[in-house]
């Protein structure tokens, strides 16, 4: 088991930074900000949840590197630039923060959501932006609904992904999958 376990984890280290758009490829190189503001009430609002690139002098040029730049944001919206490491974010320790974060409502939730698939959900980050054309191809109807898959889904979507590569981007003729679903189903 443990052999299997550790396998999943080295496929699922490496995330697409939301700024730069290359690949984060280790946890320490990971870094978490968001953007935190008080509305008329008072009220800490935070937005902008996003994960991108720790090291600030980078290929991203500019001497903020992936993240906001702190000047712009409180010139523009008022609002300061907090973040966390990546690290932080891991483990049993970083899906209880997560968790708090949902409980303090002061991110949108979905945001929230996604952070913690992303990073805990093993393929989750793989695959998540190829399963909206599985879904509209017809070769999946993921069982626990949009954006929720299961292991065996996403190990699926992976290979059919790897074989949309080879080759034309069109809707493979199989649904293989929804026949499984069906089955398991019954
Ligand atoms: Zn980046």
């Amino acid at each position: 088991m443990s052999g299997a376990d550790s396998s999943d984890e080295r496929e699922v280290v490496g995330w697409r930074c939301s700024s730069c758009g290359q690949i984060i490829t280790s946890i320490e190189d990971g870094w978490v900000e968001w953007l935190a503001w008080e509305d008329d009430q008072g009220k800490t609002i935070l937005r902008g949840l996003r994960l991108i690139h720790r090291q600030v002098a980078g290929d991203a040029g500019g001497e903020h590197g992936c993240r906001y730049d702190p000047h712009e944001e409180f010139q523009n919206n008022v609002s300061i630039v907090e973040g966390l490491a990546l690290e932080r974010f891991v483990g049993p320790d970083g899906l209880m923060l997560l968790l708090s974060f949902v409980e303090a409502e002061e991110f949108p939730k979905e945001d929230v959501l996604e952070l913690a698939k992303r990073v805990h959900v093993p393929r989750y980050e793989l695959t998540r932006e190829l399963f909206p054309e599985a879904i509209s191809c017809n070769f999946c109807s993921p069982f626990l609904g949009a954006g929720y898959y299961l292991q065996s889904e996403m190990e699926e979507v992976l290979a059919w992904g790897r074989r949309q590569k080879k080759v034309a981007r069109a809707c493979p003729r199989g649904d293989d999958m929804n026949q499984r679903a069906r089955r398991n189903a019954e």
